[in-house]
């Protein structure tokens, strides 16, 4: 049925008779957008992810609402999955002073356990071939790419797409830069419930790093924070961290005090690289956090995530057709879109961290906020974009 559904919101056109058209690394949101767009194109893709659905993921699970309008055209429908609808967010310093403000363009709130599993459901819908297996080279040989799996062997493919995330051992094996650096961030996650607004997205500081709070689908609030390892590492375990350090914001410590952890244990994820990455490797060309990855306090990963995959695959689509002849030609219109899709979010979100993690700074930024509160929303624009159109 959603296959069918699918098929009648595209325009199909079969354009070559080849089984290796597409390979898409990873099936987080960027590759399962990619694989679905590429696919309702009548565009044969084979997509690998190395775990299985439904599976949770460190991630605030705030999504922007500038995604609507292109999910719309692939024929993805969020609402089933019942997320909450968010349009106000409150900002505290560490010491717990607090601005209010509207969300300019709005987003939803729904789990990634929930998301990505339905993404996939689509993606198969939409004949995908979805293959459960961990990518381990990729090599381009003259016209077309080898691909190495870990458990089935050895695949080509005319065009690769990396959407295998912030960082993999892919990247490892690729020799990527980025991936020989330390990065001192590590992320915690967990579900809870408790007494939290329906609309509100809050971004509470604390000594080192800030925590997220906002309500996903099913009444559960999502917890989310982001710390420098320096500032965690002199604690034993995370219940003393979130103790000590966490609760030390007032407001963290008053949700803490009601609310009850729905995990077992919370998810941690660490080595969160925020540098600067390359968009094509090799002639791979990358989407989502392997592009790169803005900071998670501007709430717009995802949506960036979402949109480098509609970008890729509207010049994709296009050289199928026919259209854009050479692969110099395709590299360099990605190039150039991405870019000018990006770039300035990018470096608003670098500055806005740099902010929000200086504790002076901080407080000064509360100040300007306090006083000027229509600006808010003017900042929180740069770090977000406009929804692109089909
Ligand atoms: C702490 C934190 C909080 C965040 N909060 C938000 C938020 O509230 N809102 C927001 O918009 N963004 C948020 N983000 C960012 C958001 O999570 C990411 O931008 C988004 O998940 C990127 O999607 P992706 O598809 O690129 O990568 P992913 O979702 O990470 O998907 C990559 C996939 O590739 C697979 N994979 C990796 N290597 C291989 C391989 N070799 N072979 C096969 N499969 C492989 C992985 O298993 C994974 O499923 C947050 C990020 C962090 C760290």
């Amino acid at each position: 049925m959603i296959g069918i559904f699918l098929c009648l919101k595209f325009s199909i056109f079969i354009p070559m008779n080849r089984k290796d058209q597409v390979i898409v690394i990873g099936g987080g949101l960027a590759g399962l957008t990619s694989a679905i767009h590429l696919a309702g194109q009548g565009i044969y893709v084979q997509l690998f992810e190395k775990n299985t659905y439904p599976t949770h993921k460190v991630c605030g699970e705030y999504i922007s609402n500038e995604i609507l309008p292109y999910w719309n055209t692939l024929g993805i429908d969020v609402n089933i999955l019942h997320p909450t609808q968010l349009d106000e967010v409150q900002i505290s310093t560490k010491k717990g002073n607090i601005l209010h403000s509207t969300l300019p363009l709005g987003g939803f709130g729904v789990s990634r356990y929930s998301l990505d599993h339905h993404l996939y459901e689509l993606a198969k819908a939409s004949g995908v071939v979805i293959i459960q297996d961990q990518v381990l080279d990729v090599r381009f040989d003259t016209n077309k790419f080898l691909v190495t799996t870990k458990s089935n062997g050895l695949f080509n493919a005319a065009y690769v797409i990396g959407a295998h995330g912030k960082r993999s051992g892919l990247d490892k094996t690729l020799g990527r830069p980025f991936i020989q650096r330390k990065s001192p961030w590590l992320a915690v996650k967990a579900h809870y419930s408790g007494i939290f607004p329906d609309n509100l997205v809050a971004l509470h500081n604390f000594e080192g790093g800030y925590c997220g709070i906002s309500k996903i689908e099913d009444d559960k609030i999502n917890v989310c924070y982001l710390v420098n390892f320096e500032s965690f590492k002199k604690y034993q375990n995370l219940n003393d961290f979130q103790d000590q350090v966490l609760c030390a914001n007032p407001h963290i410590r008053e949700f803490f005090e009601q609310a009850h952890c729905l995990f077992d244990q919370p998810l941690s994820i660490s080595q969160i690289s925020f540098d600067r990455k390359s968009l094509l490797h090799n002639h791979i060309f990358l989407v989502g956090d392997a592009a790169g990855m803005i900071h998670p306090l501007c709430g717009n990963g995802m949506a960036m995530a979402i949109q480098s995959a509609q970008l890729l695959c509207q010049i994709l689509v296009n050289s199928f057709k026919g259209e854009t002849q050479t692969s110099e030609a395709i590299e360099s219109a990605y190039k150039k879109a991405w870019k000018h899709q990006f770039s300035k979010r990018l470096a608003a979100g670098r500055i806005l961290q740099s902010i929000v993690l200086n504790p002076y700074l901080q407080e000064f930024g509360y100040a300007i906020g306090a006083s000027f509160p229509a600006t808010i929303p003017g900042i929180i624009k740069q770090t977000h974009g406009k929804a692109i159109l089909c």
